[in-house]
């Protein structure tokens, strides 16, 4: 029967958890790989099936966008595509977003407001601390400004999850001065917080001025816009998922979208907390407990994810947290593979060593296991260069899953500003980054010359380009005048074909042939080729947006030709683009600028709000400005490769063979943070990701920073591997019958034929034989066949050691 596919294969407790009674508040509290996000959908399945609930009044909040597709497409598997879509269904940011799109006049917000990312913010922090400097420089005050750019966006963004004004940490820090009694440890230097308070409130009056909002005010917003008109939403049940990483706002939101029913349900584990230098609070589980009176709370104790080896060797890492409190969590597994610690002369020697280990498991797997079977866990993302240097020499397909994003990439933000800027002229960030770009002759110094100017002023910088075109400011050279009158005729021209609603896709093409932009990535670019593919993927990306903005909203304009999106057709574009641009030069000399009566960016006019808030511009917009989370393009997600992750960005999924290389003192923990035991709580999640193997590598000299210094086996280890010396190895692991069995079950494929593994194993040595390797990891005897027919003893070689 169909509808109850979302009961089946859950243990007794999960059963519990799916079917208690809905108006219940529930915590599901476990470790991980205990089926929690398994459960929470179960749920949500449960409830529109069995309960009726209709889906639209479901809200289920994850911690990225990714967490949120996967969590759409098992929902579509159980209850179906018709009733999954209308789950309501993000990371509280991008509900947030989309609540303030449709709301936000309540507290007065224009709904073309833009959503600065990390970049921008710290551009306008930079900018900020700039006009500070030369402000204390005009006042003769010997008053250093202290703060970095850096610092400064991470108290600002602590103080607005805390829901802290400038005028708080003003109060604050003027108390502390007047006091002069010493400060409770770890807290900041009032001086030094009184600058940061000033930058604040600077940063605020910026942002307003811009019509922008960060990611924290996204939240920040979204709370006020629910205090002030609650009725906006009528959510009947709330799910968060890893709800230990939530913070104070968050719990806000939570309260006020459960205000009017009060079902909540949220899954989570203490010891995967390892987001408390983001303003997380662990205590939200206690504090959840006091707003929802009578909350149940269900502890699932079994793991369907590792095998025992590695939930013993992680369980005895947090265990070492004597803070904790003592839990159970056993797994159905058999015991498995002995967890492997690989020791390293150096870093480079410990990335071709985790490569080759890849290279030789995927080939006496006998073709079971894929490369994206693979994933390498990383402290930090500079860790990854060498390890990308070696797979990639050995011809392993990786792909970075934390590291430069889609939508962070130079070209694809280039056009991504000027679309913001089509919607939100007031945009600066925006406006900066595109003036001169393709080349205007706009130099550095005139960028920053504007943005003085608009810092000074209030106005935002197009209302200077205006100027500068319309001759209000002398002393600006023709040329300039003429590139700028061309900019403005361009964005003019633009957003009157946005608002008249054309899509996307359309509007990037137009944009593409207007700024003749292959042509100035040619110019600028040596590895243009592939900075086209982006724009390219980018123009596809547009256009599936529109076509599942229109399956789920149909009322949404659609004039466009996908066909158009296909090489040929963009390769067109731009042949088309450099003859279009020549005639449009040709007549702007002599054209007037001022024929057409429709509002001019920069005026005062242009800031009313012509958009729709379903205009697909603005849609758009919203969707790309919140993928923080989103790689590459989906060929990518498709293709076999290596995933390389932080280990922050791989919390909640799992791969079946993980490697986690640094394991070092300065790396586990991080020398710079703050807090041990939440170190060892991500040594933790990493280590749990793995299904059936894992490495823990480490090496005697690592250089990091530029410098090569000794390096030392994380203590979080060396104490673990003295009380539980047989949780450990050093030794390679042999894949047998029992070995195949499992990493089959595990990805319920088929396991391999015995004369693919032998196959396998013959390419094994084949490949040995003519590697560059050190010698120690060559040579070896031809595997002798097992009486269950699979080989066995594939490597003499058999410790993960090449001194
Ligand atoms: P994490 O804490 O890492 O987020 P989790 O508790 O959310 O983990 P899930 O990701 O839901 O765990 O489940 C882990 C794995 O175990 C998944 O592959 C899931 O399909 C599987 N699983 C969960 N419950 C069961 C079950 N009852 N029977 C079989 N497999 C299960
Ligand atoms: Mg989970």
């Amino acid at each position: 029967m169909d509808d109850v596919k979302h009961l089946r294969n859950l243990n007794d407790a999960q059963l519990a958890a799916v079917t208690f009674v809905p108006t219940t508040p529930l915590q599901i509290l476990a470790g991980p790989g205990s089926g929690k996000t398994k459960t929470l959908i179960c749920r949500i399945a449960h409830l529109i099936s069995h309960h009726k609930i209709h889906p639209s009044r479901i809200v289920a909040v994850t911690f990225t966008n990714k967490a949120a597709n996967e969590l759409r497409n098992r929902l579509d598997g159980l209850i179906g595509k018709a009733e999954a879509s209308s789950v309501v269904l993000g990371t509280f940011h991008a509900i947030c977003a989309r609540l303030l799109r449709q709301h936000g006049s309540e507290i007065n917000l224009p709904r073309n407001f833009s959503i600065c990312d990390a970049d921008e913010v710290k551009k306008i922090i930079n900018g900020i601390l700039k006009d500070m400097v030369a402000a204390a420089g005009l006042h003769g005050s010997n008053k250093r400004i202290e703060v970095r750019d850096s610092v400064a966006v991470e108290y600002i963004s602590k103080a607005k999850s805390k829901g802290l004004s400038p005028d708080d940490l003003e109060t604050k820090a003027q108390r502390d001065i007047a006091s002069k009694e010493s400060l409770p440890k770890g807290e900041a230097d009032p001086q030094f917080m009184l600058q940061v308070s000033s930058i604040y409130a600077e940063y605020m009056k910026v942002c307003k001025n811009n019509n922008a909002l960060d990611f924290d005010d996204l939240l920040t917003y979204g709370v006020k816009l629910l205090q002030t008109k609650p009725s906006c939403i009528d959510y009947e049940h709330v799910f968060v998922d890893e709800f230990q990483d939530t913070n104070t706002t968050q719990l806000q939101l939570m309260k006020h979208f459960a205000a009017r029913h009060g079902n909540v349900s949220i899954v989570g584990d203490p010891d995967q907390s390892i987001y408390g230098w983001r303003s997380a609070e662990i205590e939200n589980l206690t504090r959840m407990i006091k707003l929802f009176p009578g909350t149940k709370q269900v502890f699932l104790e079994d793991n369907y994810r590792s095998t025992g080896a590695i939930l013993a060797a992680s369980l005895a890492i947090i265990s070492e947290d004597t803070t904790r409190p003592p839990k159970t969590l056993r797994t159905s597994h058999p015991y498995g593979v002995t967890v492997t610690i690989g020791n390293c002369a150096d870093e480079h020697e410990e990335a071709v060593c985790i490569a080759e280990e890849i290279k030789r498991l995927k080939l006496i797997s006998g073709g079971l296991l894929k490369w994206s079977d693979f994933a390498i866990l990383l402290r930090f993302n500079a860790l990854s260069r060498n390890l990308e240097t070696a797979l990639q020499k050995m011809g392993i397909p990786n792909r970075i899953l934390s590291g430069q994003k889609f939508f962070e990439r130079v070209e694809v933000k280039d056009l991504l500003a000027y679309l913001q800027l089509i919607d939100n002229p007031n945009f600066d960030p925006a406006a900066l980054r595109v003036l001169n770009v393709p080349k205007r002759n706009i130099g550095n110094k005139s960028v920053e010359e504007l943005r003085k100017r608009a810092s000074k002023t209030g106005k935002p910088v197009m209302h200077t380009v205006e100027k500068i075109v319309d001759g209000r400011i002398p002393d600006i050279s023709p040329p300039l005048r003429s590139k700028a009158r061309e900019f403005i005729q361009t964005m003019r021209d633009l957003r009157q074909k946005a608002i008249k609603g054309i899509s996307v896709a359309s509007l990037i093409r137009e944009l593409l042939m207007q700024l003749d932009y292959a042509e100035h990535l040619k110019k600028t670019q040596p590895d243009w080729e592939s900075r086209w593919e982006n724009v390219r993927e980018l123009i596809t990306f547009a256009t599936e947006s529109s076509t599942a903005q229109v399956s789920s909203q149909s009322n949404s304009v659609q004039d466009d030709d996908s066909s158009s999106t296909d090489a040929a057709d963009v390769t067109r574009a731009t042949t088309t683009a450099s003859l279009l641009k020549e005639d449009k030069q040709a007549g702007l000399v002599d054209g007037d600028l001022w024929e057409d009566t429709s509002p001019l960016p920069g005026e005062d006019s242009s800031l009313s709000d012509e958009l729709e808030s379903t205009n697909p511009l603005r849609v758009f917009l919203e969707t790309t400005s919140l993928s923080t989370d989103v790689v590459a393009n989906d060929e990518d997600a498709e293709n076999e490769k290596v995933i390389i992750s932080t280990c922050h960005a791989a919390k909640g999924l799992e791969w079946p063979v993980v490697f986690i290389p640094s394991v070092e003192r300065g790396t586990y923990p991080f020398y710079r943070s703050e807090d041990t035991e939440e170190e060892r709580r991500l040594l933790y999640v990493a280590c749990t990701r793995a299904q059936v193997l894992l490495y823990l590598t480490h090496a005697a000299r690592r250089k990091l920073g530029g410098d090569s210094k000794e390096a030392e086996l994380s203590e979080f280890l060396t104490v673990v591997m003295k009380k539980n010396k047989n949780l450990f190895t050093s030794n390679k692991p042999i894949l047998g019958h029992k070995e195949f069995s499992l990493l089959s079950k595990v990805l319920g494929r088929p396991a391999p034929e015995a004369t693919a593994v032998q196959q396998g194993v013959q390419e094994y040595y084949k490949v040995q034989a003519t590697s560059t390797a050190p010698a120690a990891n060559t040579g070896g005897v031809l595997p002798q066949p097992a009486p269950n027919g699979y080989s066995q003893g594939q490597s003499t070689n058999r410790t993960f050691k090449f001194k």
